[in-house]
C-alpha cells in the first residue's frame, strides 16, 4: 500500500473515514496529483497494519476508502473490502475506471463509488496518455449507474486538455447516461510533475454561464475550485 490517512472527514462523504492508498496505476495522466503512486511497488504500510488501526478506532470511524493510484489494480481489494464490513464499517472506492472485471468484482460491497471521467470519449487518450483508455472508462461508469451503488462523477479541468465546448458537451453525455451527481475539479497544480500544465493553469476558463448549464444537467453539481 502507497498510503494510510488514519481520519478523513472529506473523501468519503457522510462518513467519518480511514483512507487507504493502493499503489499502482498504468495511466500517465498529465495532471496528476500522486504521481509517486504510479508504479506498482511495496509501499510503506500492509494490511496488516491497516486492519490493527480500524480495530483500534472501532467507534472513531465509520467507514473506509480506497483510493490511488488506481486501488482496482491491486488482486487483493475484494478481500481487503470483505474484511472491512465484517468490522460493520463502510466502504467506499475512488477509481478511475480503468479495469471493468475487477470493478464489477467489489461493487456489490460498496456503499459509494467516486470515479473519474476525464475527457470525452473521443480524446479519452490525449488525458491519459495511453491508447484505448476509453472503452474501460466506459464500461465502468455504466456499470456504476447500472448498478444503483451511490456515486459521485469527477472530471479534472484544464485548459490544456478540455476546452468549455468539450466540458459541456461531456457534461450532456454523463447526464444521458444517468449520472445524477457530477463534479468539475479545477486543475490543482499541487504535486503535478508536468511543468507544462503547471505553466498554462493559470487563467479560468469555465464560465459563469457554461457552469449553469451544466449543472442544470444533474441533480447535483459540485465545481471545485483548486
Ligand atoms: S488515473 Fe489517476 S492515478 Fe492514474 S495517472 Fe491518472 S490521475 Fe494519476
Amino acid at each position: 500500500m502507497g498510503g494510510l490517512v488514519p481520519f478523513t472527514a472529506t473523501d468519503f462523504p457522510g462518513r467519518f473515514a480511514a483512507a487507504v492508498f493502493i499503489q499502482g496505476c498504468p495511466w500517465r495522466c498529465g495532471y496528476c496529483h500522486n504521481p509517486h503512486l504510479q508504479p506498482r511497488q511495496r509501499g510503506a504500510h500492509d494490511w496488516a497494519e491497516v486492519m490493527a488501526l480500524l480495530k483500534r478506532r472501532a467507534g472513531l470511524l465509520d467507514g473506509v476508502v480506497f483510493s490511488g493510484g488506481e486501488p482496482t489494480i491491486d488482486p487483493a481489494l475484494p478481500d481487503a473490502m470483505a474484511e472491512v464490513r465484517s468490522l460493520g464499517l463502510a466502504v467506499g472506492l475512488h477509481t478511475a475506471c480503468i479495469y471493468p472485471r475487477r470493478l464489477e468484482a467489489v461493487l456489490p460491497m460498496l456503499d459509494w463509488v467516486g470515479f473519474d471521467i476525464k475527457a470525452p470519449f473521443d480524446r479519452y487518450d490525449s488525458v491519459t496518455g495511453v491508447a484505448g483508455s476509453a472503452l474501460p472508462a466506459r464500461l465502468c461508469m455504466e456499470m456504476i449507474v447500472q448498478s444503483g451503488v451511490a456515486h459521485e462523477c469527477r472530471t479534472t479541468l484544464h485548459p490544456a486538455l478540455l476546452d468549455e465546448g468539450e466540458i459541456e458537451g461531456l457534461a450532456a453525455t454523463l447526464a444521458a447516461a444517468g449520472v445524477r451527481n457530477y463534479a468539475i475539479q479545477m486543475f490543482r497544480a499541487q504535486g503535478c510533475g508536468n511543468g507544462a500544465l503547471v505553466a498554462s493553469a493559470a487563467r479560468g476558463h469555465l464560465s459563469d454561464a457554461a457552469r449553469d448549464r451544466i449543472a442544470a444537467r444533474f441533480d447535483n453539481f459540485t465545481l471545485r475550485l483548486p
